[in-house]
């Protein structure tokens, strides 16, 4: 037993921890749990605990059924909202065959794949995610959704539900360990935000998986229903997750160079030139349901284009302003994903998308000052600037051609989102919509 174990086994005991939950992510990026009692801890190291995968949403076939989750001692952590006493633990877990080989069906190994790729390289990958989410009123089935507040970007509103809920949201995440950087309201009603502090990108995907759920319990105390869904209401801006992304060499910061334009290194202008060129591929993935492609076409803010700029918020691509004497925060900003995409996926591609940049020298086309969404599409084209995919139909056949992305989450992986996605754009597209109706079934 390595010293992390004994450290769980000894936390487990001295704070009376009663239960401790398995926590994994399917395929989906839907987190699973189950709960085993401190005696089975040991042989849940030592061994794994098995269970029944066919029922989860991509892990295994029918006819090899059988799975093991391994903890690992570095994510335990206690659950702040099941109280102190008779206390719950949790720990994510390593997806097994039964012979003890990785699972390629597990997202955390395709990330992790992607991480040790990058570290033959020499570049450890960190991610700094800015989570977007609305609070709204218990939902009623039928009824328009009701958001908690009508305030907007940055507001201070006197008494609002929204202080209090990040205030204890923000609380619980430090508690586990979840360093938060920036929290505001956002500029939809009832719309928060909440940035986390940049970490390596397994922890960062950890962390983002254990704060939909702390933010969906948050919300469920307080008499409020917290939701990531891309776009909620038609006429509100989405929810997005702006992920800021940077390669380090050691302690140095790959993407700096005093001096460069925008102080950007020729490794981070590759490395952007990357996440351009494949963009349009992965989007079924960093955007995976029918609705993110709303979001993503439904202006506020969301990037619809694939270009890069200095303080554009049009683009796709963004460098942050650079902070002289702060070489280390020297990083680039990914506009399209959001929130409701499965993070040890998402992060696995984007920063295959940077490498192949940097491996194949990609030139980094012009950057764009101008807002692209005012642009004509001819003066867009002339300026080689291309949409994102429009629809997850659209997505999935770019998907489906592209090497990186196959690579990338191993064929088990890749021919499940595909399938799974094919279904739900063939459950969706077969819907006669209250659109439909009002538009045509008067004039028809
Ligand atoms: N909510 C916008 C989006 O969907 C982003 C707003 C912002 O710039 O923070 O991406
Ligand atoms: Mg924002
Ligand atoms: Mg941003």
């Amino acid at each position: 037993m390595d010293k992390q174990q004994e450290f769980v086994l000894r936390t487990v005991e001295e704070r009376d921890i009663r239960f401790i939950r398995l926590w994994f992510t399917d395929v989906l990026g839907m987190l699973k749990s189950v709960a085993i009692a401190p005696a089975e801890l040991e042989q849940a190291f030592a061994e794994g605990i098995g269970f029944d995968g066919s029922s989860i949403e991509g892990l295994t076939r029918v006819y090899e059924a059988d799975m093991i989750a391994r903890p690992d001692p570095s994510t335990f952590a206690i659950l702040p909202w099941r109280g102190e006493r008779n206390g719950t633990a949790r720990m994510f877990c390593d997806l097994l065959n039964p012979d003890g080989s990785h699972s390629l069906a597990d997202s955390r190994y395709v990330l992790k794949r992607a991480l040790a790729r990058a570290a033959d390289k020499g570049f450890t990958f960190y991610t700094h995610p800015e989570v977007e989410f609305y609070l709204f009123k218990p939902p009623v089935p039928g009824q328009p959704l009701e958001p908690v507040d009508q305030a907007g970007y940055f507001d201070h509103v006197a008494r609002g539900s929204a202080h209090d809920f990040r205030r204890a949201a923000i609380q619980m995440l430090e508690s586990m360990g979840i360093s938060v950087e920036f929290s505001h309201h956002e500029a939809g009603p009832g719309q928060n935000e909440i940035d986390l502090r940049y970490a390596d990108a397994l922890t960062t995907a950890d962390n983002l998986m254990t704060f939909r759920t702390v933010i969906k319990e948050v919300a469920l105390s307080q008499g409020v229903f917290a939701s990531f869904m891309p776009k909620p209401m038609a006429e509100h801006p989405g929810s997005g997750m702006h992920t800021h992304l940077s390669l380090f060499e050691g302690d140095r910061n790959a993407f700096h160079e005093p001096g460069a334009e925008l102080d950007l290194s020729k490794t981070g202008r590759s490395f952007i030139a990357g996440l351009l060129h494949h963009a349009a591929e992965i989007t079924a993935v960093t955007n995976q349901y029918v609705n993110s492609y709303k979001r993503l076409w439904g202006g506020a803010e969301a990037p619809s284009y694939i270009c890069w700029g200095h303080n554009n918020r049009s683009s796709l691509v963004r460098v942050p302003m650079y902070k002289p004497g702060k070489g280390n925060s020297s990083r680039v900003e990914y506009r399209a994903l959001d929130a409701a995409a499965n993070p040890y996926l998402a992060f696995a591609l984007m920063l295959s998308a940077g490498l192949k940049g940097i491996e194949e020298g990609y030139e980094l086309p012009e950057g764009s000052e101008d807002d692209v969404w005012e642009l004509t599409d001819a003066e867009r084209r002339a300026m080689g600037i291309k949409p994102l995919p429009q629809s997850l139909d659209a997505a999935i056949e770019l998907m489906e051609s592209s090497e990186l992305v196959a690579e990338t989450l191993g064929e088990h992986v890749f021919n499940f989102v595909l399938r799974n996605k094919r279904q739900e754009w063939d459950a969706y597209r077969s819907q006669v919509t209250p659109f439909e109706l009002q538009r045509f079934l008067p004039v028809l």
